[in-house]
């Protein structure tokens, strides 16, 4: 994020786009757009940027984009959909560029059809001299063993071998089995909702992600339930029939249905979950508990966000939030990871936050989107780990929550777990008095809070995140212990971080940033 000019915020962005005034230069008139007319607009003051087919003028928007206008002229003139896909997908821009619209992409003329790969070989062999032949058979081999292994072995066997899905009915139940081979397959690997005959049963497994999703030949109760058998990695979606009549038919499948694709190609999907209470955790900060609905099934894997989305004046917005846990747990006998129907946000109000002003105005009982989790943490960087170390700042505790709670109730072979807490003052410092009932609770955590602007009377460690800091108090328990750094909070603070604690000698490998 870069800082903003005054009057460049997003409520500022909102009101320009709704004076009515003419922010594409064409007088509300669509057009088609050619590749190369899309080229010549690659000037900051006339940018045109194409996404997903559709091509916004982002000139007025430039002083307005948090990130900056540099970011956003690395795409000028061009297809910008990888990067921002890259960058934020989950950003809502056909509503906050909506008036920024200069049309559609102009359709290419269809590609002449592929030659074979034979007549490649040849038309390659006649186009190179003898002695050069052997080399570039060699790699032109190389290179259509590769395409053919990338392409057509991994697609096809993952999605013909690895996925399928098949149903039966009882007189009461409807039964969706899905089949994904897959042996380590569980709950936060399968996200299903049912709303209005809708259903969406979704499995996600490294980076992939196959939908099935059919509008239900005849009405079903609300509740679902999902059963996984974890070994053979089998998937039931068992649905309650309204009427006790024979289907003759699942019902008819929607866009997407039966694909296996990049989980990334895949629009986040939302579901309206209810506020059921919200509490204050410190003068600024609350902990919102979110009601899923009866007919969803979803499980926010450890380290992992979602997006809530809202309307604000007319606007879509759309914000990230890591789910916590609803308290620290200090026996670790039960997993208390979650119970399933409830969501727990941890959110910080800003008093001049468009989206968290919002937030905090939402009554109990109200409604609010959540989409389908995100993130590319593993649990598994932690299960080999001995020394767990969080370095947190803010509201960059968040993922720390849940990833405390796991590796102390669930990975034997830690020796060490350390939370570093960074914040302005005492007064900012979340569930401290949890933090420390938990250190002396279990020997093998420790925490240390560190205050940047610290009243007169604060006893403890002061200071910014910094080599000396870290180098004090980031230490293996061994000489050779294997250790797991985490780091979360402002964008600044966790780049320094990042780059302090390679300098301190620690590989990437064992160093996780929390990121968007
Ligand atoms: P804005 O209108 O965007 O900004 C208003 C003012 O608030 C700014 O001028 C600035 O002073 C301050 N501000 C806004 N955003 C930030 C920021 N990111 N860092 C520092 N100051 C800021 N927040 C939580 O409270 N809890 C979470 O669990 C959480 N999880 C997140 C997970 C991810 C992956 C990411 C990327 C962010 C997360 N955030 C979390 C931050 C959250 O997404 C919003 O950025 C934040 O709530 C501010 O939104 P806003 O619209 O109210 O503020
Ligand atoms: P904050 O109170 O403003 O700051 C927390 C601590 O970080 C303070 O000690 C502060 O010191 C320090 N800090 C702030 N900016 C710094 C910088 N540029 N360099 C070094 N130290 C800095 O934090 P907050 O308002 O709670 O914000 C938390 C942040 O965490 C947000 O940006 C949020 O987006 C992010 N977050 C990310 C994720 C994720 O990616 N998964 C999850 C949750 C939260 P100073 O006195 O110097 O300000």
């Amino acid at each position: 994020q870069v800082p903003l000019k005054p009057g460049r915020s997003l409520m500022d962005w909102i009101r320009l786009t709704k004076s009515g005034k003419d922010l594409t230069g064409l007088k509300g008139r669509l057009i088609e757009v050619t590749e190369d007319e899309l080229a010549k607009h690659n000037k900051k003051e006339d940018c045109w940027i194409c996404i997903r087919g559709f091509v916004y003028n982002v000139t007025p928007y430039m002083e307005y984009h948090p990130g900056g206008e540099d970011e956003l002229m690395k795409a000028a003139g061009t297809d910008g959909t990888d990067l921002f896909d890259q960058v934020h997908r989950w950003v809502n821009y056909e509503s906050m560029l909506k008036e920024c619209l200069v049309g559609r992409m102009s359709v290419k003329p269809i590609a002449a059809p592929k030659v074979s790969l034979f007549l490649h070989t040849l038309i390659f062999f006649q186009q190179t001299t003898e002695d050069e032949t052997v080399l570039c058979m060699n790699t032109f081999i190389i290179k259509y063993v590769l395409i053919c292994l990338k392409k057509v072995f991994i697609f096809s066997l993952l999605y013909f071998l690895f996925y399928s899905y098949d149903w039966f009915q009882t007189d009461s139940l409807i039964t969706i089995v899905i089949y994904t081979k897959q042996k380590d397959m569980n709950a936060e690997l399968v996200i299903v909702d049912c709303e209005d005959k809708r259903l969406r049963g979704e499995i996600i497994v490294d980076g992939y992600s196959y939908l099935v999703q059919v509008d239900l030949d005849h009405a079903v109760s609300e509740e679902v339930a999902v059963n996984i058998a974890e070994k053979v990695g089998k998937v039931e979606i068992i649905l309650k029939k309204k009427d006790n009549i024979h289907w003759k038919m699942l019902g008819q499948p929607c866009e997407g249905h039966n694909t296996f694709i990049k989980r990334t190609d895949r629009g986040l999907f939302y579901r309206k979950c209810k506020l059921v209470s919200k509490t204050e955790v410190t003068h600024d900060t609350k902990l919102f508990c979110l009601m899923l609905p009866k007919a969803t099934h979803l499980r926010v894997p450890t380290g992992h966000h979602v997006y809530l989305k809202q309307i604000i004046t007319g606007t879509e917005a759309v914000k990230p939030y890591t789910p916590v846990l609803p308290f620290l747990p200090l026996d670790f006998q039960e997993p208390s990871d979650h119970d399933g129907v409830h969501i727990y946000l941890m959110i910080k109000i800003y008093s001049c936050g468009l989206f968290t002003q919002a937030l905090d105005c939402l009554q109990i009982g109200d409604y609010i989107s959540v989409s389908n989790p995100e993130g590319n943490f593993k649990k598994s960087q932690v299960q080999t780990s001995e020394d767990l170390i969080l370095l947190a700042g803010g509201t960059g505790f968040t993922p720390m929550v849940k990833l405390l709670n796991f590796a102390l109730a669930e990975v034997s072979c830690l020796r060490t777990v350390k939370l570093i807490f960074f914040n302005k003052t005492e007064d900012d410092i979340l569930w401290r008095n949890q933090l420390e009932q938990l250190a002396l609770k279990d020997e093998r955590f420790e925490v240390q809070f560190i205050l940047s602007q610290p009243a007169k009377d604060w006893v403890g460690k002061q200071g910014k995140i910094s080599s000396s800091l870290l180098s004090e108090f980031v230490k293996r328990s061994r000489k050779d212990s294997k250790v797991l750094i985490c780091i979360c909070g402002p964008t600044p603070f966790t780049e320094q971080g990042v780059q302090y604690l390679k300098d301190l000698g620690y590989s990437q490998e064992e160093i996780h940033a929390f990121t968007a």
